[in-house]
């Protein structure tokens, strides 16, 4: 079922094909014969070439009519380019410092051309090294805030939403690989489940019947399936994250649709959460480490402290939505009444985003996919423990995250679960 018109792009296609978008070709500068092409893509979907020209350097990402990571095995529709797209534009809008700059979509190939983010890094790659990003916590928390609340019921008319969401409502098949992977496979048998073996052997079989973690899981799957609250990224973890010192994108949102904002928060925490517990793998001595956990720690606040603090600057300046307007509330106490359902609001994203953060922490140890945080420690005793504290914090945030009075204390917990042994 590839449609017709479509054929997968080999390095020796590239040229040509830019070649023919002005754009992309004043961009790169040059003759295309000049034009130096190389596949670098590390995801586990698509194709991504880098081209780079005389002048300047763009990124070309083709969808596969597979699944990149399994093969030919598991079919994926190719539409997931043009929600990538049709995301990346609304986020351009909302955050346009923090998306690549898009130079180009085709549908019928299923690809993007946009800016080659350069000498930018996937973050998960900074955070192995142990690489501190003053500016990280500030950005994200800017393209959360932004991305998530012009998208929400605050943020624009209900009109515009319901159009809008129809058009991400047809994103069944990633929604449909998050539903499973994230929210169901860890707590149950399934193909392409693993772990670091026999060390997790037990825990794995353990939470396969904890029943309050399971029920946990299940109503995050039922949030995630049911609440439309915002258009949000739906895949943003650390990889898909482009930093330097002073610059930060998000990439990669090709799983985007309607869906509940703490997913977006929640991925984020939870993958630095990840980044955290893995330290101890990465350290040349113990202890070489523990500035590095600190800085860490002291990011995952900052994110939640100025999300929190940015989307509730936007409700009361930039409100335009059909509901919880600020001006509605403008008499005798009213402003008190505004800002209890403000903080009734950003507590249940809170709460959201850490029962969130656990599950996609769970999946990345006891599922499919893993990340190179844990599976670049070699020693497989020293990952396990690693991975077990981490898991341990996770089922705390999905099953008593209600019992978190902020994220200080969310960042106790993990303080206190580290030192354990
Ligand atoms: P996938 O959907 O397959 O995960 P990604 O969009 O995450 O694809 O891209 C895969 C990799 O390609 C990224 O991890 C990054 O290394 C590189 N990459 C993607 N987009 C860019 C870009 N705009 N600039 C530089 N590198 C990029
Ligand atoms: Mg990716
Ligand atoms: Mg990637
Ligand atoms: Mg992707």
């Amino acid at each position: 079922d590839v449609p017709p018109g479509y054929r997968a792009l080999k390095e020796a296609d590239v040229a040509a094909y830019l070649a023919e978008i002005p754009a992309v070709a004043t961009n790169l500068g040059g003759q295309p014969a000049e034009w130096k092409i190389r596949e670098v893509g590390d995801g586990n979907l698509n194709f991504v070439f880098v081209i780079e020209g005389p002048r300047g350097g763009v990124v070309l990402k083709q969808a596969l009519p597979y699944l990149r990571l399994v093969g030919e095995s598991w079919p994926l529709p190719l539409r997931r380019s043009f929600f990538e797209y049709q995301a990346l534009v609304v986020q351009a809008k909302a955050a346009p410092q923090h998306v690549p700059k898009l130079f180009h979509f085709d549908e019928t190939l299923a690809l993007t051309v946009m800016d080659y983010l350069n000498p930018h890094i996937i973050l998960r790659k900074g955070l192995i090294r142990g690489t501190v990003y003053p500016k990280l916590a500030d950005h994200m928390a800017t393209f959360m805030a932004e991305t998530l609340f012009a998208t929400s019921d605050l943020g624009q008319p209900a009109a515009e939403k319901k159009k809008h969401m129809a058009l991400f409502c047809d994103n069944i098949e990633l929604c449909r690989i998050t539903e499973d992977l994230v929210f169901t496979d860890p707590w149950r048998v399934a193909d392409g489940n693993r772990w670091t073996s026999p060390q997790l052997d037990f825990t794995a079989a353990a939470v396969r019947t904890d029943g309050p973690w399971k029920r946990a899981a299940q109503e995050l799957k039922l949030k995630f399936l049911s609440e439309a609250q915002a258009l949000i990224h739906g895949d943003l973890h650390s990889g898909s994250i482009m930093v330097t010192e002073s610059e930060t994108y998000a990439i990669d949102p090709e799983f985007a649709f309607y869906g509940p904002m703490g997913f977006d928060v929640g991925a984020l925490l939870g993958n630095l959460y990840l980044a955290y517990f893995s330290q101890s793998g990465h350290e040349t001595m113990p202890g070489s480490r523990d500035s590095y956990r600190d800085w860490i720690l002291k990011t995952i606040e900052s994110i939640w402290t100025l999300f929190d603090e940015r989307f509730r600057a936007l409700w009361n300046n930039a409100h335009a939505g059909d509901v919880l307007a600020p001006a509605l509330f403008l008499n005798n106490q009213e402003p008190l009444a505004l800002k209890a359902a403000q903080d009734a609001y950003m507590r249940r994203l809170f709460v959201d985003a850490l029962g969130f953060a656990g599950a996609k922490m769970t999946r990345r140890i006891l599922g499919l996919a893993h990340v190179e945080d844990l599976e670049s420690i070699v020693d497989p005793d020293l990952r396990a423990r690693c991975e077990k504290r981490a898991l341990k914090l996770a089922r705390l945030l999905m099953v008593e995250g209600g019992g978190f009075t902020d994220i200080k204390a969310v960042n106790d917990a993990a303080r206190a679960t580290q030192r354990e042994a």
